[in-house]
């Protein structure tokens, strides 16, 4: 550990940083997965095992519904040598599916493609894809449709491929995440078809709104820790948590969103590794390429819940990332002067090096006395009255996108088969809407 470096106790003007909501803004903030070679910050040797993105203790639970439908169909896919759903390589009903447990509703809203969809203007983009504000044309509902070229997951493993979209199916009985309505494909891109969230995502409100009141931050906070115990307790990893993937609904409620990079099945003692989320927001242990678990969201929650008070980051060096990520390393936090007491030790204890520590206070922190004016039912319940009284959703106009996709794909080679396969078992549709493709 550093040294102690709490401003407020220390005295030292130098000390604190300025406030930064600027320099955040300019940092490195993309989601990456996936080793640079030249990345790694300081990793002993006998610290990094090697084994990149492996599960380090195999998980012996059995794959959920939804993983073994999907598996059952890449087998199938697999023995047919199908089409696909737009034509290309797998056939459009092996790769649709009403998801366990749904019943279709009478008059299900149904989506035959892109071309069901008015597309109004881009809310977002990601490592991963452009996220676009479209009408569906038939029903008028507002949606948010993210699109991700399948290019780039094409690196990816079998199993990691449809992560995102499985996870998605998992949380979307809680309130706590972006609900998902259908995902469909073509051949170069896949389509999640999501609620608009009108509120946006946290990284634009907090540069308007940061530092926020710290009974706001005490709400979003709370929220925040529900959804991540929620995820948790189904061996979700997000392994993604920064304000870019926290969105506000039009309520004011706070939604996770994002499982890009999410890994699964870790319960109990089992660990991952691998480099995998953004740097100034990864955990000590990622960043040192040390096996790790869903202690890993909790440090970055962390680092959220610090923005959200103060501004800026919790170990701002001013100079450049290496040496904020070397602080989340070494030093402790430097708080702003007038800190509540309460607020900071929460902030130390979900910041704690040490993983299992962190997780250890983790699982007593809705009995915080930072949290004491909290009523976790009505928050769990989504009852509870937010702080930010958001402006209303944009009066739909008639504006509309052409050419949402780039057409740059189109100089590309097709992506072969056997890469199309990859994405067999895709397709889905949620209570109530019916993907016909
Ligand atoms: P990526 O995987 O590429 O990071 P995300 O799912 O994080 O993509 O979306 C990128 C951005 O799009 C988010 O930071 C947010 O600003 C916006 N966005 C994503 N989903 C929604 C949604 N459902 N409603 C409104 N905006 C969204
Ligand atoms: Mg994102």
């Amino acid at each position: 550990m550093g040294d102690k470096a709490d401003d407020e106790s220390s005295g030292s003007p130098k000390a604190e940083p300025e406030l930064n909501m600027e320099s955040l803004r300019k940092r490195k903030r993309e989601s990456i997965e996936e080793v640079p070679k030249k990345r790694r910050i300081k990793a002993s040797e006998d610290e990094n095992d090697g084994t990149n993105q492996s599960i380090i203790k195999a998980s012996k639970r059995p794959g959920s519904p939804i993983q073994e439908i999907i598996e059952s169909k890449r087998k199938r896919g697999e023995a047919m040598g199908d089409k696909a759903d737009d034509g290309s390589s797998v056939s459009p009903k092996d790769d649709t599916e009403q998801l366990s447990g749904t019943t279709p509703a009478e008059s299900p809203i149904i989506v035959t493609g892109l071309e069901s969809f008015t597309f109004h203007k881009m809310l977002g983009e990601g490592g991963y894809g452009k996220v676009m504000l479209a009408t569906h044309q038939a029903t008028q509902q507002q949606v948010a449709v993210k699109m991700v070229k399948k290019r780039r997951l094409l690196h990816k493993s079998r199993d990691k491929i449809l992560i995102e979209r499985q996870v998605l199916e998992m949380t979307r009985k809680s309130p706590f995440f972006t609900q998902a309505f259908s995902t469909f494909q073509s051949q170069d891109y896949l389509f999640y078809v999501m609620e608009y969230l009108s509120g946006g995502d946290l990284h634009s409100i907090m540069s308007n709104n940061a530092p926020f009141p710290i009974a706001a931050t005490r709400f979003l906070a709370a929220e925040l820790i529900c959804g991540l115990q929620y995820l948790h307790s189904r061996g979700i990893i997000h392994r993604d948590i920064k304000p870019e993937n926290i969105l506000l609904d039009s309520t004011g409620h706070l939604k996770i969103a994002d499982f890009g990079l999410a890994v699964m099945n870790i319960f109990g003692d089992t660990k991952t590794s691998g480099w995998a989320g953004t740097q100034v927001y990864m955990a000590p242990e990622i960043l040192q390429d040390k096996p790790y678990n869903t202690a890993v969201d909790w440090f970055s929650a962390g680092v959220v819940i610090y923005e959200m008070a103060t501004g800026r980051h919790p170990f701002y060096q001013g100079k450049t990332d290496e040496t904020t990520i070397k602080a989340i390393i070494d030093n402790d936090p430097v708080f702003p002067r007038k800190m509540d007491p309460q607020f900071k030790a929460i902030i130390y204890g979900l910041l704690d090096k040490d993983p299992e520590s962190r997780q250890k206070f983790v699982d007593n922190i809705r009995d915080h006395p930072f949290f004491m004016e909290i009523n976790w039912t009505d928050i769990e319940e989504a009852t509870a009255c937010p702080p930010f009284q958001l402006p209303p959703p944009p009066v739909m106009t008639s504006d509309t996108m052409k050419d949402v996709l780039s057409f740059t794909e189109t100089n590309n080679p097709q992506i072969a088969e056997t890469g199309q396969k990859l994405f067999c078992g895709f397709t889905f549709a949620n209570d109530g809407w019916k993907v016909i493709k």
